[in-house]
């Protein structure tokens, strides 16, 4: 009988394990039907020992202190600001757009001030942004947004920014300025041994157990627990009762080569050409020294494993329909970006869980959670189905600590 059973091993779940076994004194069982823990953050030394990020490149950034700080129990920090360059006319020039990208994609020598002019006489201003190219096309007008933008959402979405929210470009920066760095967050740095070595030390106490290559309907059939943190898809869930939420996906295409470089940032971007969005290496992000070197390509997928919800209205209706049916579980918690159907940061989603045991921590629930002996098995609906006193997904709420 476990307090808490918790379905994924990233971020969400992991955070969540940590703060109720070491605070709460609760025994977890943290399962996850992949072969490893870390979630889309698992890192691993290759065949040719290189440090490598299975799911593409993960770079951490934020501007929390209190998530710094909680992950810098887990592991040391290797300073690391991140740089991206985009290939476009033969160049190879810093994103986001800044006053080098300019004067060198132009030929020209000009000043912040100038280039802020030059931008503000090709800007096409809008009243409303209510497309991705709105947002661009109105910043840096249709040359720039059709050379560094148009092409590389095309590939990414199948969509063409006209047709995308104006979310996904909304913080797309524009600099006048020389600075390069990808992202300007407060606090900037990549765990010194890896994502999944922090992993390893946050999950590391005798009250959290973990199974992998475990799926939740097999394991909720067999396990008694007294409550449930579920952070993989909201749809899955509850058997797609709603229909599927839509998101895109990538294949990652990983390769190591018999050099010790291969390109001059961490990232190059590739816009107009090749089925790829970009290529990333390795060794920038981890700091390691090696003789040869490990690069990854990106290939936008419709099917494959879900990596970005797809930003249309119609499918944050549909989520509503599934957050709305969610919340009358009381003893069920959606946590983590698969399960609130966002796109999110690692960085956003630590603070996510970490607000989430706070909850659950002042919730009488976490409190009285150890009255009685309740177990979940999946229902002929796909949701849970209830033991004790626990509420059905299809049903009204029940609170299982009265
Ligand atoms: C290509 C890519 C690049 C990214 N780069 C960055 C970056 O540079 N910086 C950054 O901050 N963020 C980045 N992110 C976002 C980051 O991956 C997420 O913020 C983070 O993974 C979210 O953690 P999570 O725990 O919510 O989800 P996940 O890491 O996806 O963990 C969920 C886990 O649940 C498991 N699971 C799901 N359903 C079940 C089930 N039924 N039974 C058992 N297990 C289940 C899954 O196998 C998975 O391991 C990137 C994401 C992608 C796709």
């Amino acid at each position: 009988m476990f307090d808490y059973l918790i379905v994924g091993a990233g971020f969400a779940g992991s955070v969540l394990a940590e703060r109720l076994a070491s605070t709460c004194g609760k025994s977890v069982l943290l399962i996850d039907r992949r072969p490893h823990i870390a979630g889309n953050a698992y890192d691993h030394y290759n065949d040719d020992g290189i440090l490598v990020h299975r799911y593409g490149p993960h770079i951490f950034h934020t501007n929390s202190r209190e998530v710094f700080e909680y992950l810098s129990r887990f592991t040391d920090w290797r300073p690391y600001e991140h740089h991206v360059l985009a290939s476009v006319d033969g160049l190879l020039l810093p994103m986001p757009i800044n006053l080098d990208t300019l004067n060198r994609l132009y030929g020209l020598n000009m000043n912040s001030f100038e280039a802020e002019q030059f931008l503000n006489s090709r800007a096409e201003p809008k009243e409303q942004l209510k497309t991705s190219e709105d947002v661009i096309v109105s910043k840096v007008g249709r040359e720039l947004y059709n050379k560094f933008f148009r092409n590389y959402t095309r590939k990414q979405w199948a969509m063409d920014p006209s047709e995308l929210d104006a979310s996904v470009t909304a913080r797309v920066p524009v600099r006048t300025n020389r600075d390069a760095r990808y992202f300007t967050d407060t606090y900037q740095a990549m765990p010194l041994h890896g994502f999944t070595r922090m992993f390893e030390n946050m999950l590391d106490h005798p009250n959290i157990k973990i199974l992998l290559k475990a799926d939740y309907r097999e394991i909720a059939k067999v396990i008694s627990y007294r409550n449930l943190i579920y952070t993989g898809r909201i749809d899955e869930f509850f058997d797609f009762r709603f229909g599927k939420l839509p998101y895109r996906s990538l294949e990652f295409k990983h390769e190591t080569l018999n050099r010790p470089v291969y390109q001059p940032e961490a990232v190059v971007n590739y816009p107009n050409e090749h089925l790829y969005t970009r290529v990333t290496e390795f060794k920038y992000l981890t700091g390691q020294e090696h003789p040869k070197t490990s690069i990854v390509y990106e290939f936008p997928r419709a099917e494959g494993d879900p990596y970005y919800p797809v930003p249309r209205p119609e499918n944050y209706a549909t989520y509503k329909e599934y957050q709305e049916r969610a919340a009358k579980l009381s003893s069920v918690h959606f946590v983590g970006r698969l399960a609130t159907y966002r796109y999110y940061n690692m960085d956003q989603v630590t603070a996510q869980a970490l607000a989430q045991f706070e909850k659950l921590r002042k919730s009488q629930r976490l409190a009285s959670v150890a009255r009685k002996a309740i177990t979940y098995a999946p229902g002929a609906d796909g949701g849970a189905r209830v033991g004790g006193n626990l509420p059905n997904p299809s049903g009204r709420e029940d609170a299982d600590a009265a």
